[in-house]
């Protein structure tokens, strides 16, 4: 049903790293009031819930690796539906902003003047370190963090990583576990070998899996876990105050 006279408007919303009660308020009261929700693969679908009965919901996420909607596609699909059924809410994977392309779609629907509004959503970047206990900063260990990107549009491993390695930062990585080999051989030559260092796997969702390590041993911890995608690789000395680092310091120390 085509509702020509309800206004258009879209709200960009983070629905934050994958438990469906981490969610702010204000994003469910956007949901309630959506006449068409585009989601995406690392949304939880609890959260359409929050939607009415009789809002339009499509999923326009990836599946097995491919882009099944280039961003060329939602952008359409999204202006699209709100100039023909009003509120859009445009439910992204943790923060809109944070490697979510977020900016684009405001930018297109600006070109159709079509107002938006944003809801930040937790990131994983902070979020899952956080649920884990690992803080990213704390004093006296860490002082700032760096939020970077494994896969570039080229598919390159950032050319930040290079300089966060040599730095005290804690570095979170998004996208990088299929780059992990590489990440580790950059923190390497660095030379920060015993550099503590997690992946958390889906973390605040039902298959959350994590290892604790160090730089060196990382790589083959992830493997022996089987890690799987989508993943937060996490380097820093705030690791170490995660109570499974501990006891591998212990059973170092009992080898040695
Ligand atoms: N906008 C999102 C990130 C999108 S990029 C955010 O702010 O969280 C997608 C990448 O984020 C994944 O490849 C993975 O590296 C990371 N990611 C997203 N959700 C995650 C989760 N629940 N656990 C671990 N990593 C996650």
């Amino acid at each position: 049903m085509v509702n020509q006279s309800k206004e258009s408007k879209i709200t960009l919303l983070g629905a934050g790293p994958g438990d469906p009660d981490l969610l702010t308020l204000k994003g469910v009261k956007a949901l309630q009031t959506a006449d068409v929700v585009l989601y995406d693969a690392l949304t939880n679908e609890a959260l359409l819930e929050h939607a009415p009965a009789e809002a339009i919901k499509v999923y326009v996420g990836k599946r097995s690796g491919e882009h099944s909607y280039p961003q060329d596609t939602i952008n359409k699909l999204m202006i699209d539906y709100a100039l023909n059924y009003g509120h859009v809410v445009r439910l992204k994977g943790g923060d809109p902003f944070v490697f979510g392309r977020g900016y684009e779609e405001l930018d297109y629907a600006a070109s159709y003047s079509i107002p938006v509004d944003v809801i930040p959503g937790i990131s994983s970047s902070i979020g899952v370190p956080g649920l884990q206990q690992i803080p990213v900063t704390h004093r006296g260990l860490s002082e700032s963090f760096w939020v970077i990107t494994g896969t570039t549009t080229s598919g390159e491993v950032s050319n930040d990583i290079y300089q966060a390695a040599e730095s005290n930062a804690t570095v979170l990585v998004l996208m990088g576990l299929k780059k992990l080999a590489r990440i580790v051989e950059i923190f390497k030559a660095a030379g920060r070998h015993n550099l503590p260092a997690a992946v958390v796997q889906n973390g605040s969702a039902a298959d959350e899996k994590l290892v604790v390590g160090v730089v060196e041993t990382i790589e083959n911890l992830a493997k022996q876990e089987n890690v799987k995608a989508p993943a937060l690789l996490i380097f820093g000395e705030v690791v170490s105050l995660h109570p499974s680092f501990k006891t591998l310091v212990k059973q170092y120390a009992s080898i040695a």
